[in-house]
């Protein structure tokens, strides 16, 4: 029987787990759930699952949690709130792994303390990597523990790599859908809404990451990520743009021959390999039916309409904090246009500015969790002020 934490249980990629835990319920169990303010969400999948420890990011939220509890006649031995309750989930000691599920940055210290406890680690926030990825690849090998991508392309390289000589691969090269505009005319990507940014073709996922996606922020992150989770450096990381999100990526190896991974566009699969590796298990997901696909497009990126993939390999070329002012200034300029604050085309825009102020105050290489802290705080403070000189008309 695996034992399993959840960090970040309400969210798509939570739900998705605990669902591929019900379905392996003989070698799957729930020790663990920790999720932001969704209180009555919590408290029914802690029903259902029974872990031993629950936590929610606010006390508010766990007082919730816990009335609804008790109403349902549920008992967990530990319910915390906060940091702390993050923590404690992260680090539970019944926990074999802990899917690290929290969106944005808030799963840093979590994912880093349960690295310290020696879990395995089931990771599909990609932020963790791209802030810290160097930090978090040396805790993990200096602790022995296995850092498993729940992300679609890095799981599927890790299913391509796997078994391998890491002499043998070339190229990784990362399948992105494009986005709701990939064929959008440039002169139309300034008017586009919150509302058609969130309407992603193949994939249902949360907003910050839907919009990511529409920006192909997401897929520059996803660069940065395999570039820590590989070794690979990024001028051996490709990006092909494939709308049917059958193929989840790519490698290539020395001899020029090219393994892919194929799959239904559905995120218990990789979920669980995660749960299941270094064994294969039986999914009770559709068979993938090429003869249905048809046909699989490709197509190389457009850095032109959408720079923030170009902004991401610049940020992975440069010092290791320049990844980390990325991922800040991306998250805030995000959160404004979601809240019309900001339009669709400012928001690399806002990134690049934050980039080349980062430059300019010469952020070096960051070696420490203070220190990365320090420049996103730095970063994120730097975006907001820049929005708001934009909201003012200055
Ligand atoms: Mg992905």
């Amino acid at each position: 029987m695996k034992r399993i934490a959840i960090l970040g249980s309400t969210g798509s990629i939570g739900r998705s787990a605990l669902s591929v835990i019900e379905a392996q319920a003989g070698r799957l169990e729930v020790v663990g759930l920790a999720a932001g303010r969704n209180a009555g969400l919590l408290a029914e999948q802690a029903g259902r699952h029974r872990p031993r420890i629950v936590a929610a990011s606010t006390p508010d939220a766990l007082d919730r949690a816990r009335a609804a509890l008790r109403g349902a006649g549920v008992k967990v031995e530990r319910a915390c709130a906060g940091r702390d309750g993050l923590l404690a989930v992260a680090t539970h000691p019944a926990a074999d792994l802990v899917l690290c599920a929290t969106a944005g940055t808030a799963g840093l210290d979590a994912t880093l303390a349960a690295i310290d406890a020696g879990k395995t680690i089931a990771l599909a926030n990609k932020e963790v990597l791209v802030m810290a990825g160097g930090l978090m690849m040396r805790a993990a090998r200096r602790r022995g523990v296995a850092i498993l991508p729940v992300d679609s392309e890095h799981n599927a390289i890790h299913q391509c790599v796997h078994g391998r000589d890491p002499q043998e691969v070339r190229r990784l090269i990362l399948t992105a859908s494009g986005g709701p505009f990939r064929e959008r005319p440039a002169a139309e990507l300034e008017a586009v809404t919150p509302r058609e940014a969130l309407d992603h073709p193949t994939w249902r996922m949360g907003p910050k990451i839907t919009v990511d996606s529409a920006t192909l922020m997401n897929k520059g992150l996803e660069v940065i990520e395999a570039r820590w989770l590989f070794d690979a450096p990024p001028d051996r990381i490709d990006v092909v743009v494939h709308p049917q999100s059958i193929v989840h990526s790519l490698v290539e190896l020395r001899d020029g021959s090219v393994i892919a991974q194929l799959g239904v566009t559905d995120m218990r699969l990789p979920i669980q390999y995660a749960f299941s590796y270094p064994e294969r298990w039986e999914a009770p997901l559709p068979a993938l039916d090429l003869a249905r696909c048809g046909r699989l497009d490709f197509d190389r990126p457009d850095l032109e309409r959408f720079p923030c993939l170009a902004l991401a390999y610049r940020a992975l070329r440069g010092p290791t904090a320049l990844p980390i002012i990325l991922n800040a200034a991306n998250e805030r300029a995000v959160e404004a246009f979601l809240e019309g604050r900001l339009g669709f085309t400012a928001i690399p825009a806002a990134i690049e500015q934050a980039l080349d102020a980062g430059e300019r105050r010469q952020a070096g290489d960051v070696r420490t969790l203070a220190a990365v802290r320090d420049v996103d705080a730095w970063a994120r403070r730097f975006t907001d002020e820049l929005i708001r000189g934009l909201e003012s008309g200055q």
